[in-house]
């Protein structure tokens, strides 16, 4: 009477355990993770709710070996029993993994008697990572199976006394090994799509990088093949006036071209990977100017103004890429201020950082395009009823570069009336001293 009723005590502490670890177990697949932890946790949770599994190990099997990899282990020393590798039909694991079969040991003898074709450098490892912890005196090892695909196998020992696995555990083990498995599954399909999409999204930008070139190439092309064959032509007589005229639209043409070629080299720069910033004190409302000045012999119809306050801060940035950054703020200002105008360039300190903004007169943006200006190859396409070349890469580059430097850059507008483009610096640094410009 008293054996039945501490049997049925027994059963139900069993139940018990079991229902706690599959409320654990599922409890780590409602928190979204990488796989490495789950696993982890997945079995720790198990020997920590299972009082009869005393050490586990998670082995899961890599289709370029064709072996089985130790990728979680409790109780052992994970760092050697890491190097082991088992084949197929090796060692417990192996035999689960290739028979699809749950294997139960229930003594040391049959523990034994199955690790006899164990190599003798996984079975010296092996015996390296439990030295302190004696031998197993009952095992079982179950499959991982994700419906057709053969993930992996999960051995749990016990190192009290023999017979500890009873047909009791089999089914609720396999149960918790088939969510294990699904998960392992579910969570390596889902990197293959990511990567998949990330592929695709690489090729798709390639594709519309090069045809953005080829269409973009056409038109300075075109002009310049156009100007330089009048000049060439042995029965047109031009005055010299013309032909400084058709010499200065074939250099501009040119320029708009190395712009071109330009955003493109910078932008697979920084897709590779590649943008090293070089950090520097730097005062930049001098740097302004020089791009200024440089602006300004190049555009006539536009008038520039530079307003940085006198105690302007000196600041630890990337002077040349801050300057690419003005640049194309300033080239767009005026690309897009067709009529002319002024473009004002103004500094200022506010708390913790400095902002600067370029503005101008021009044909301004509208609001549904406003926050796409900063996304690869966006375009507002005839903004000035015509076709303006231009890659849709210099944006993203100021910004990529703005942000490097822990800034923000973002743009204000209204269509018909100018915008103001402006982008903020972080003041923090060592060189803060005041700069006198
Ligand atoms: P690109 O000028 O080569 O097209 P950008 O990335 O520099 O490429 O700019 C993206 C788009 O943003 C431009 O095509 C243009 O439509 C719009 N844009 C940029 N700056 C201005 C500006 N100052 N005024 C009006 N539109 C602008």
């Amino acid at each position: 009477m008293i054996d039945f009723a501490s049997q049925v005590e027994t059963r139900i502490r069993n139940r018990d355990q079991q229902l706690s670890a599959i409320f654990e177990v599922a409890k780590i697949l409602a928190t979204e993770q990488d796989l490495e932890s789950m696993l982890s946790q997945f079995l720790s949770r198990l020997i920590a709710t299972l009082e009869v599994a005393d050490t586990g190990i998670l082995l899961l099997y890599d289709e370029s070996t064709e072996l089985l990899a130790v990728s979680e282990a409790q109780g052992y020393d994970f760092a050697t029993l890491s190097k082991i590798r088992i084949a197929p039909g090796e060692a417990m694991s192996g035999q689960a993994f290739q028979t699809g079969q749950v294997g139960l040991y229930p003594n040391p003898e049959a523990i034994a008697a199955v690790r006899e074709n164990q190599s003798p450098e996984s079975c010296e490892l092996f015996r390296m990572a439990t030295t302190s912890l004696g031998q197993p005196q009952s095992a079982i090892c179950i499959p991982l199976v994700a419906g057709q695909v053969k993930v992996g196998a999960l051995l749990l020992e016990n190192r009290s006394k023999p017979g500890s696995f009873a047909a009791d555990e089999v089914s609720f083990l396999s149960a918790v090994a088939d969510i294990i498995a699904l998960s392992i599954e579910n969570v390596r399909l889902r990197k293959k799509l990511q990567d998949t999409r990330a592929l695709e999204e690489t090729n798709r930008l390639k594709a519309e990088l090069i045809s953005t070139l080829a269409h973009e190439m056409r038109t300075p092309l075109t002009s310049i093949k156009g100007y330089s064959t009048a000049l060439l032509m042995d029965e047109a007589t031009f005055d010299l006036e013309t032909q400084q005229e058709f010499l200065r639209t074939i250099d501009e043409e040119c320029g708009v071209l190395q712009d071109l070629i330009r955003d493109v080299l910078e932008s697979s720069v920084i897709d590779a990977g590649l943008l090293r910033l070089e950090f520097q004190p730097a005062r930049l409302p001098r740097l302004t100017q020089g791009v200024i000045d440089d602006m300004a012999h190049r555009s006539e119809k536009h008038r520039f103004l530079i307003n940085f306050p006198e105690d302007f801060p000196i600041l630890d940035i990337d002077p040349h890429r801050i300057e690419q950054v003005l640049r194309n703020l300033l080239d767009n200002a005026v690309k897009y201020s067709p009529q002319g105008g002024l473009i004002v360039v103004r500094g200022e300190v506010r708390e913790g950082e400095v902002i600067v903004s370029v503005a101008d007169q021009g044909v301004g943006i509208a609001p549904e395009h406003l926050n796409r200006l900063f996304e690869k190859f966006f375009r507002v396409e005839w903004v000035l009823g015509r076709h303006v070349v231009g890659s849709g890469l210099g944006l993203p580059i100021a910004r990529t570069i703005v942000e490097s430097h822990e800034g923000r850059i973002w743009a204000k507008s209204k269509l018909g009336q100018g915008s103001v483009f402006y982008f903020a610096l972080p003041l923090e640094g060592p060189s803060q001293e005041i700069a006198r410009w």
